[in-house]
């Protein structure tokens, strides 16, 4: 990401992790310990979590800090010093990045489109000393490989699809140094002896988002996900995925795909091994691969991926075509945030989140698009989608979080011409509501008891880009 090359009198190669919490099968601590073995160093994993990043809440950090633990536990079974640094109150460190950087002979961090880790990482590159190596650990063919100028997403699989084999191929690394036990610029934290859930507590961020039950912390979590994937959700992936009303329909994985808890290539070693059909096994390829991939593909191309002008011309001219329209069905943000809006549907959608900190696939399209004709314009529409799905959900903040509310503003144009939407395509509740006992599952689902989150005077404008948080 710079043009500087190793320091010779480097004391470690330092691995900075920002989201792909896994000390296993992770390209970005792989080709940390490939560096450290040539140049006879050993490497050092960092993980740090600060209180400012938008949207710190308990869930979000609990969540962080509970895979944190299992990285440090997993990175020292298999040679390797991982060092932790939780920012609070009582152990406030400043720029930790930096110093770490300067007694590196190199620094690994990793290839994110999105949200903080791209513009850290950005930060970091220009500022420090040493060269700065960005990898991708979050997809299974690292988008950098696709290229440019690629046509829509059946142009990006015919590039995809012939790279899968290669990379799913390789091996971890073995560190031929032993473990980095020198000095460290600060007094790093030892979570796995402290009690999470307390500290939590005590830290400045929102605590009106509880932890997931659904979705707990931790690789253990993740690791039962992925075998409740290959006994009970495999089997009937094709014919069940969108029927929101049945619990083994989806995986539930994408929260520790977000946060790197699982990687692609595991978990679809696990599904290649499952005894499943083709059919369902191809399905859930297309969409961990062919449409996960393609968004984070997606957003490498993009300065700002999560802005509003990244949707297709055409949706943007309709919607302001139509932006004058009366829009008498309006919700105030309490009620939406709150899950306490007029439409059952949309409230059993919210609640998903609210409660789960994750929401199922087609209950999420019916609820962005009714986002557009409930806020005062369409730029409006598309800040609070993205805000409700990155602050309430374990998975936001994600190339797929823009990528899919991108698609619902904009996919494939209606033919008819509507109120607010003009050409772009509306949805109704049928798929969930018209299922054997549907009626039934929406009614309990939207009123599901939920936390109250916090409600804030507006929709924050563009905190991805303002974003002063430092390093
Ligand atoms: C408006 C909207 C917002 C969304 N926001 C997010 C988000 O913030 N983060 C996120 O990861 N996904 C998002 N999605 C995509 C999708 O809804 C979730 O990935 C999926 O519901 C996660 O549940 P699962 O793990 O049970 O999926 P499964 O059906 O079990 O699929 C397995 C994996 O494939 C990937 N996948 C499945 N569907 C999609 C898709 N449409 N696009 C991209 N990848 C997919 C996910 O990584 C998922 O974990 C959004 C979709 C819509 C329509």
């Amino acid at each position: 990401m710079n043009d500087r090359v190793p320091v010779p009198d480097g004391s470690y190669v330092l691995c900075w992790l920002q989201q792909a919490l896994r000390a296993r099968d992770n390209p970005a601590i792989e080709a940390s310990v490939r560096l450290g073995n040539a140049l006879n160093l050993p490497v050092l994993v960092y993980h740090g979590v600060r209180e400012d990043y938008p949207y710190a809440s308990d869930r979000l950090h609990r969540f962080i800090l509970g895979a944190s633990v299992d990285l440090t536990i997993g990175c020292r079974e298999r040679g390797l010093a991982c060092v932790q640094h939780l920012d609070r109150a009582e152990r406030r460190e400043k720029g930790l990045v930096y110093r770490l950087a300067a007694e590196a002979a190199a620094v690994v961090l990793e290839d994110q489109p999105t949200f903080v880790a791209r513009w850290q990482a950005e930060r970091v590159a220009a500022r420090a000393q040493v060269p700065v190596y960005a990898v991708n650990a979050a997809c299974l063919v690292p988008p950098a490989l696709i290229g440019d100028e690629v046509r829509g997403r059946s142009g990006f699989l015919r590039r995809h699809e012939p790279e899968r084999a290669a990379w799913s191929e390789w091996k971890d690394e073995q560190a031929n140094v032993a473990p980095y036990a020198g000095e460290l610029p600060f007094t790093p934290d030892r979570l796995e002896e402290l009690n999470l859930d307390a500290l939590v507590a005590t830290l400045t961020i929102d605590h009106s988002l509880s932890v997931s039950t659904t979705h707990p912390p931790g690789r253990a979590a993740a690791e039962e996900r992925l075998a409740r994937l290959v006994t009970d959700v495999l089997p009937g992936y094709a014919s069940a995925r969108n029927d929101a009303t049945r619990s083994e329909g989806a995986s539930g994985l994408s929260p520790y795909l977000h946060f790197g808890v699982l990687g692609s290539r595991e978990i679809m070693a696990a599904v290649n091994g499952a005894i499943a059909g083709g059919q369902h096994k191809r399905k859930f390829a297309d969409e961990l691969l062919g449409f996960r991939e393609w968004f984070h593909y997606q957003a490498t191309q993009l300065a700002a991926p999560e802005r509003y002008d990244r949707i297709a011309g055409w949706a943007r001219q309709t919607l302001a075509d139509h932006a004058c329209d009366t829009r008498s069905e309006q919700e105030t943000l309490a009620a939406m945030l709150a899950g306490e809006t007029r439409d059952e549907t949309w409230n059993a959608c919210q609640r998903q989140f609210l409660i789960d900190g994750w929401m199922h696939n087609n209950l999420r399209m019916y609820w962005c698009k009714r986002l557009i004709a409930w806020t005062p314009t369409p730029e409006a529409a598309w800040a609070t989608a993205c805000y409700l799905n990155d602050r309430l959900s374990l998975d936001g903040r994600d190339p797929s979080t823009y990528g899919n509310i991108a698609a619902m503003f904009a996919g494939s144009p209606s033919d008819r011409e509507r109120e607010i939407y003009g050409r772009v395509a509306t949805r109704g509740d049928g798929s969930t509501r018209n299922r054997v006992g549907g009626e039934a599952w929406l009614a309990a689902a939207a009123s599901r008891p939920a936390p109250q989150p916090s409600i804030p005077a507006e929709v924050p404008v563009d905190p991805y880009l303002t974003g002063e948080a430092t390093v």
